[in-house]
């Protein structure tokens, strides 16, 4: 039996290709597949999750994720998620909420210190 948290991991790992494709299709008006550099962003998304040691004991990878990535990328992720999280809301309602929640908490951190 897997653990719930490994669960939420690869829940996530789903949902990055899918995040990435609606910002994709919606800010740079690709209908089919993704462009190179979102194409680029994705692979690299998946490669930084694959890599993640907490992965296993964390419940949400997003919010450490976000600052292991290397500066260019962690400006594209976040643009990523700004456009697609609230529209994740129709789709993955559950998810998207608490998605959100971590980058609004994430951003509240930041901006304490
Ligand atoms: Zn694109």
């Amino acid at each position: 039996m897997k653990d719930k948290s490994l669960k939420a991991w690869e829940k996530e790992k789903k949902l990055i290709p899918v995040m990435i494709k609606k910002y994709c299709c919606g800010r740079h008006r690709i209908k089919k597949g993704l462009c190179d550099k979102c194409e680029e962003l994705t692979a690299y998304a998946l490669f930084r999750l694959e890599k993640c040691p907490f992965k296993v004991n964390k419940k949400f990878c997003s919010f450490c994720k976000i600052h292991c990535y290397k500066p260019e990328m962690r400006e594209e992720i976040k643009a990523v998620m700004k456009y697609s999280g609230p529209r994740m809301l129709f789709t993955h309602p559950v998810f998207a909420i608490s998605h959100v929640a971590q980058m609004v908490k994430y951003k509240r951190l930041k901006n304490d210190r």
